[in-house]
C-alpha cells in the first residue's frame, strides 16, 4: 500500500465544467478514483465564463492570489468547488481578460492564457499552504508549470523536491509561442533543439523537464517515438523513452453507465440486450428515420477534426447509403472544421430517408446514439486513447476502427470488434462490412461481441493503479 501522496492535477479542461474532449473526460474522472484510493488529489484548472456566471456548488474564495510573472505581480481571483459525487477540491483560477471568453481555445494569445494559469496555479498551492509531492500536468497547456518548476522555481523553498508528471494527451497540439511568453514568467532558459529560433514549444516543454511522462494507450505511447507519429517531436520521445509510458484511460462508469443513464429512456444490460431495441427506436424517432428493425443503424459521435479520419469516411459513408453492404441507416453527431460539417450536410441532402447528420455539440443526444446504434465507427488517423470506443462498447455498439493508438489496444478484431489497418477507404469499407455480414447473418455471434464488450473492464481504478505506480517511480527518481 502506496503512502498517501498529495497530488495538483492542472488542466485546460475538467468535466463537466469545461470539455471539448477526451482530456476533460480524463481530468475529470481520474483524480476521484485516486481519491478512492486514499491520496489527496486537487484539480486547477482555469475560470471560464460558466464558472464566473455563478456554477452551483463554486464559491470564491476571499483572498486575491498574487502571481509573481517577469514584469511583476498580477492579481488573480480563486473560485472552489468539489468535482461532482465526489469529495476532490477543485479550484478555478481567475482572471477577466484572459479566462471570461466564449471559448477554451483559439485565441492568438492562448500560450499567454495558459502560461499564466500555470503560473498561478503553482502559486495557489503555497497560497492554501498545501505542498503537493507531485504536480501532474496535462498536454501543452500545463506544460509552462513544468519549465517554471525545472527553472526558476527551483530557486524557490517551496517547490523544490516536487515530482513533476506530465501526460500527452494528443501530441498534434503543441502550444508554439514566441520567446517573449519566458520573460513573461519570468524564465530564463536555453532553446530545445525542437524550437524554431525564438520560438516556445510548450509540449516539447513538458516532455523535456518532467520527471516521468505517459501518454493515454501503450501502442500511442510506441507510435509517438517513431518520425511517422512523432509530430516532429519523436527525437525528443526517444530520448525520454525509458520515462515515457502509456496508460489506458478508463471510464467515468459513475456516468457512462446503461443501467443507470438518467439521458437514456430506457435501462439496459449485458443480460437484457432486447431493453436495447427501445432506445433505438426511440432514437430513430427523435432523428426522424424510419422505425425500421433489423437493419445497421451505423453511427459517429466525434469532433469533426482532421485527426479523426473523415476523410476516408465520406466514400465509405457513400457506399452504406447506396445499400451497398445492404440496407442501413446512419447518424454522425459533431462539429468542428467546415469542411466535414458540409460534407455530411451534403451527404444528408442526398439520403434524406436513412441519413442524419447532427451538426453540434449535444451531450444529451450523444448517450442515446451510443445506446441505440448497432456500429459506431472510428477510422481515426491517429487516437491517443479515444473513449468513444469505449463507451460504444460499454453501451452494447459494437465499433469498427483503425488500429491505431488506444484503439488498436482496446478493440479485438472479432471479438469486441472489428478493426483495419490501412489508412484508406477501401481498407475501412471491409472492415465495415465485415462487421455488417456477422450482424446480418449471425445474430448469435453478433450478440456475444456486444457482451463481452459490455462486461471488459475499463474503469478507472485499474488505470488509477498505475498512475500510482507512475507517482511513486517519480518520487524515487527526485529522491535520486
Ligand atoms: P477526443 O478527445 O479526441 O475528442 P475521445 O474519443 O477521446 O476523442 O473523446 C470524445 C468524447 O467527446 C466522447 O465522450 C464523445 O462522446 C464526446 N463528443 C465528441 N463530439 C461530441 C458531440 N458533438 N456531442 C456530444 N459529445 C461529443
Amino acid at each position: 500500500m502506496t503512502d498517501s501522496l498529495k497530488i495538483l492535477f492542472l488542466s485546460a479542461e475538467v468535466a463537466p465544467f469545461a470539455k471539448t474532449g477526451g482530456l476533460g473526460d480524463v481530468v475529470g474522472s481520474l483524480p476521484k478514483a485516486l481519491r478512492q484510493m486514499g491520496h489527496d488529489v486537487r484539480v486547477a484548472m482555469p475560470a471560464y465564463p460558466a464558472i464566473e456566471a455563478g456554477y452551483p456548488g463554486v464559491e470564491p474564495l476571499p483572498d486575491s492570489l498574487p502571481v509573481p510573472l517577469g514584469f511583476g505581480m498580477l492579481q488573480a481571483g480563486v473560485y472552489h468547488g468539489r468535482l461532482p459525487h465526489s469529495d476532490v477540491p477543485i479550484y478555478f483560477i481567475a482572471e477577466q481578460n484572459l479566462f471570461n471568453r466564449s471559448q477554451i481555445y483559439g485565441y492568438q494569445d492562448d500560450p499567454y492564457r495558459f502560461a499564466f494559469f500555470s503560473r498561478a496555479a503553482l502559486e495557489l498551492t503555497r497560497a492554501l499552504d498545501w505542498q503537493p509531492d507531485i504536480i501532474h500536468a496535462h498536454d501543452w497547456h500545463a506544460a509552462p508549470a513544468l519549465t517554471w518548476l525545472a527553472t526558476t522555481g527551483q530557486g524557490d523553498d517551496w517547490f523544490r523536491g516536487i515530482s513533476t508528471i506530465f501526460t500527452i494527451h494528443n501530441l498534434a497540439h503543441q502550444g508554439k509561442a514566441p520567446w517573449g511568453v519566458f520573460d513573461y514568467l519570468g524564465i530564463q532558459t536555453f532553446s530545445l533543439h525542437e524550437e524554431a529560433y525564438g520560438e516556445v514549444n510548450f509540449m516539447a516543454r513538458g516532455i523535456y523537464h518532467a520527471t516521468m511522462l505517459n501518454t493515454v494507450s501503450p501502442t500511442y505511447a510506441r507510435e509517438i517515438t517513431t518520425e511517422a507519429g512523432g509530430a516532429g517531436l519523436d527525437g525528443l520521445l526517444r530520448h525520454r523513452h525509458f520515462d515515457l509510458h502509456g496508460i489506458l484511460n478508463g471510464l467515468d462508469y459513475g456516468v457512462w453507465n446503461p443501467m443507470t443513464d438518467d439521458r437514456l429512456p430506457h435501462h439496459f444490460d449485458a443480460e437484457n440486450l432486447d431493453k436495447r431495441l427501445k432506445n433505438r427506436r426511440a432514437l430513430q424517432s427523435r432523428l426522424h428515420l424510419p422505425q425500421t428493425d433489423g437493419i445497421p443503424l451505423v453511427a459517429m459521435v466525434t469532433r469533426l477534426d482532421w485527426q479523426k479520419g473523415l476523410d476516408i469516411t465520406g466514400h465509405v459513408v457513400d457506399l452504406l447509403m447506396r445499400s451497398y453492404a445492404g440496407d442501413a441507416q446512419f447518424v454522425v453527431l459533431g462539429t468542428g472544421d467546415g469542411r466535414y460539417e458540409a460534407m455530411f450536410a451534403h451527404l444528408e441532402s442526398l439520403y434524406p430517408h436513412k441519413m442524419r447528420a447532427v451538426l453540434a455539440y449535444d451531450a444529451q443526444l450523444a448517450p442515446l446514439i451510443y445506446a441505440g446504434s448497432d456500429i459506431f465507427l472510428m477510422p481515426s488517423l491517429f487516437e491517443p486513447c479515444g473513449l468513444g470506443q469505449l463507451i460504444a462498447m460499454r453501451y452494447g455498439s459494437v465499433p469498427v476502427v483503425r488500429a491505431t493508438g488506444g484503439l488498436a489496444d482496446t478493440v479485438l478484431e472479432g471479438e469486441t470488434g472489428f478493426t483495419f489497418h490501412d489508412y484508406n477507404a477501401g481498407a475501412f469499407w471491409e472492415a465495415l462490412q465485415r462487421a455488417i455480414y456477422v450482424y446480418n447473418v449471425d445474430k448469435s455471434r453478433w450478440q456475444h461481441i456486444q457482451q463481452v464488450g459490455m462486461r471488459a473492464d475499463f474503469s478507472w481504478q485499474r488505470s488509477a493503479r498505475s498512475y500510482e505506480q507512475l507517482y511513486e517511480w517519480a518520487i524515487a527518481r527526485t529522491n535520486g
